[in-house]
């Protein structure tokens, strides 16, 4: 089956103080009609950057792509004009975000807010879209839709602000969902709820999902395939069930160890030691890991280990598990 999403070598960079780093470098992989892809890792790992590198939302004359390609269902996204991409974004394909409130207008009701996605996108009348939206808001869960969609978010829990941003992100019924981190400022419970609406509404509506995140267990039991991301590179790439029962990168098998455990009272493990390098302070050769890896050995610092496949479906980039020669100083 072809992807629907294809994401070919990207590399997005920013500008700090009128030099070029790369926050995404040279990153590919594609997502399948119908699939849920997770891509895990700390903050600061070039997650949302991809993300918005897909939707083309960049902060302008800051973030740029600097090469690659994003292919969404035969078309070039990166080569579109901004018109094009509008018609695009919000339609076909879709973002939600962590903090609701930022992306919800104060100053507007829900139902004000929804009828505006219909309006972009298709020709319908005022009641229509009212209609429409009292619909959409029960289809995600909330009751009294009639009542809601005269409110305004500030009226609204965090967990039903989150749901009416669904509502909005698949009013057109898009193929394509990017969540970003979409549970992360809400509590366990409303969390377990809003994956399970996720899930549903992906079943339903037949999408596919980029679900974003830096916790492995919201994951879990969600993707179909799981990519891992470190300071801008992906070091890890199987199916779930692969990467949970048989991971392989050093980086991945911590943030195993950094999920909680359900049936114990015990404070999540802190996080990993150490912090993710910098934009400004990447290293230029080695692996950019090998200053928190529990493995890492003399050559780690000076060779570049480069994502392989070591099984079929099952890429890895570190060098316990390159079989070909490495490649000195390559990034
Ligand atoms: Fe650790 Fe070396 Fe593998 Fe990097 S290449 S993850 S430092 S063992
Ligand atoms: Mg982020």
């Amino acid at each position: 089956e072809a992807p629907l999403l294809e994401v070919k070598n990207l590399e997005t960079a920013f500008d700090i103080n009128g030099k070029d780093f790369n926050a995404v470098d040279n990153i590919s992989f594609r997502v399948k009609p119908r699939q849920i892809v997770g891509v895990v890792g700390e903050s600061g790992c070039g997650k949302s950057v991809m993300s918005l590198s897909i939707m083309q939302l960049l902060p302008k004359g800051i973030g740029k792509i600097k090469s690659g390609e994003i292919i969404y269902d035969g078309i070039n996204l990166e080569k579109m004009s901004e018109a094009q991409i509008n018609k695009i974004r919000g339609k076909d394909i879709s973002m939600i975000f962590q903090e609701p409130m930022t992306s919800l207008n104060p100053v507007f009701n829900i139902g004000y807010q929804l009828q505006e996605v219909f309006f972009n996108h298709m020709k319908i009348s005022k009641k229509e879209a009212r209609l429409k939206s009292i619909a959409l808001l029960k289809s995600v869960g909330i009751s009294r839709p009639e009542k809601i969609v005269d409110e305004y978010p500030h009226q609204l829990s965090g967990g039903m602000r989150q749901r009416v941003m669904i509502a909005m992100a698949i009013a057109c019924q898009p193929k394509l969902l990017i969540a970003d981190e979409p549970t992360t400022a809400l509590d366990v419970t409303v969390q377990a709820q809003i994956l399970d609406l996720l899930k549903e509404i992906q079943t339903i509506n037949d999408m596919s999902i980029i679900l974003i995140t830096h916790d492995l267990g919201v994951v879990a039991e969600m993707c179909d395939e799981i990519i891992v991301m470190y300071a801008g590179k992906i070091v890890e790439r199987t199916d779930a069930d692969t990467l949970f029962n048989n991971p392989k990168h050093p980086y991945t098998t911590l943030l195993l160890g950094a999920i909680p455990k359900m049936d114990s009272n015990e404070e999540r493990l802190s996080s990993i030691q150490g912090m993710v390098p910098s934009l400004t302070n990447m290293p230029e050769v080695g692996c950019r890991f090998a200053n928190r890896c529990p493995k890492a050995m003399p050559a780690c610092f000076t060779v570049t280990p480069s994502l392989s496949e070591i099984q079929l479906g099952h890429e890895v980039a570190c060098l316990l598990f390159e079989t070909s020669k490495p490649r000195e100083g390559v990034r």
